[in-house]
């Protein structure tokens, strides 16, 4: 039987005269609208139990979905189940709505605000409702609101991460704006977690920010990592990288790690502590930090703007990623980025079979406080 193709005038003609209409599309798509009286059943549960949802095969059945194709598609499942009657909006609700038919938002109690935040997240079934579910539903520990956790967490917050922790003792100064651009002009001289928070929520009201104004020590260290999915290392500089790495690889949880330099920078990530062994820890590189007088004094090194941000932003990005469990997270990999050349180089890392603290069978040996000269980029 040939599935009659109806404009959306002849079928809100036919829907006046007492047919019925039914939007076949997903619930995240029917939230931005749907053809005035149309009942909203998804194909996958319509095709599933057809006569639950229309126990008279003969009766007329008109479909729409967003463009004609899956209604079209449903129809022809249902022709092949029996059903006689049946009709597709052609052009679809977009076509419904171009032509100025009268449309209305579904009942119940789908969250608009969620669904048409996150749309561009649903539309992709790598992620889907259950991907976002599982972003509002983390915590990510984000250090520093500098150089690279600002555009880390500007992302985060908008890609829907449910809760951010943003650890850092600072104020806003001047030179930061440069670079750091969670903060504004008219904050200089607050704290940087009360200034992130301000833009965070205005961004996504959704995302829950907890601000803690302190600098990571081995003191608060397990306590900033409670409850943690992941965390990101923003502070670019030794004590606070090894204390992070070292607490990361004690309970578990990746750590994303970021640093900048003049016109480069790097990044990977260090998850040594769910996979012993097998993927190396921060140490493994580098067992020890450089003696104070062989580093940079950092507050005086300068940074390209727009480098934190890059780097900042593969940052956000694996951290999405660990969160999603999608693709392949840049562990044992070390990636650098040359801003000057425009290149990314890659580089191996391996586990060290005798670190000092990600070393199978090795016991927390408890933290080290190493003495600060690199303020936070
Ligand atoms: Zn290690």
């Amino acid at each position: 039987m040939a599935i009659q193709e109806l404009t959306p005038a002849q079928a809100r003609q036919r829907q006046q005269q007492g047919v019925r209409l039914i939007d076949v599309r997903e619930a995240h798509e029917r939230v931005t609208g749907m053809a005035e009286g149309a009942d909203g059943i998804d194909r996958a549960t319509l095709e599933a139990a057809p006569q639950r949802h229309a126990p008279d095969r003969d009766a007329p059945l008109l479909l729409i979905c967003q463009t004609g194709r899956r209604s079209m598609q449903t129809a022809d499942a249902l022709a092949a189940l029996g059903y006689t009657a049946l009709a597709s909006v052609a052009g679809g609700t977009s076509a419904w709505q171009a032509e100025g038919l009268p449309t209305v938002l579904p009942d119940g109690d789908i969250d608009l605000d969620f669904h048409e935040r996150y749309s561009r997240h649903l539309k992709l079934p790598e992620i889907g409702l259950a991907g976002q579910q599982r972003l509002a539903d983390a915590r990510v520990l984000v250090i520093g609101a500098g150089g690279l956790g600002s555009p880390a967490a500007y992302y985060l917050a908008a890609a829907g991460v449910g809760t951010l922790r943003i650890a850092d003792d600072d104020v806003v100064d001047r030179s930061n704006l440069q670079r750091q651009i969670l903060h504004a002009e008219d904050r200089i001289g607050l704290p940087k977690v009360a200034s992130a928070a301000t833009t965070l929520t205005g961004l996504n009201p959704r995302t829950r920010i907890e601000a803690v104004a302190e600098r990571v020590t081995s003191a608060n260290v397990d306590r900033l990592l409670e409850g943690v999915d992941v965390v990101l290392d923003g502070a670019d500089n030794f004590p606070v990288r090894y204390l992070l790495n070292d607490a990361c690889v004690l309970h578990g949880v990746p750590l994303v790690y970021g640093a900048v330099h003049r016109f480069e920078g790097q990044v990977s990530v260090f998850d040594a502590g769910r996979a012993r062994g097998q993927r190396p820890c921060y140490r493994c590189l580098f067992p020890e930090p450089p003696p104070p007088e062989a580093a940079p004094n950092c507050s005086e090194v300068g940074v390209l703007g727009v480098l934190p941000g890059v780097i900042g932003l593969l940052q956000a990005t694996e951290v999405l990623k660990l969160l999603l469990g999608l693709g392949e997270p840049l562990s044992g990999r070390l990636l650098q980025f040359d801003a000057l050349r425009m290149q990314f180089r890659q580089i191996r890392l391996a586990p060290d079979p005798e670190c000092p603290v990600c070393a199978e069978g090795r016991t927390f040996r408890g933290y080290i406080d190493y003495a600060a000269f690199c303020a936070a980029g």
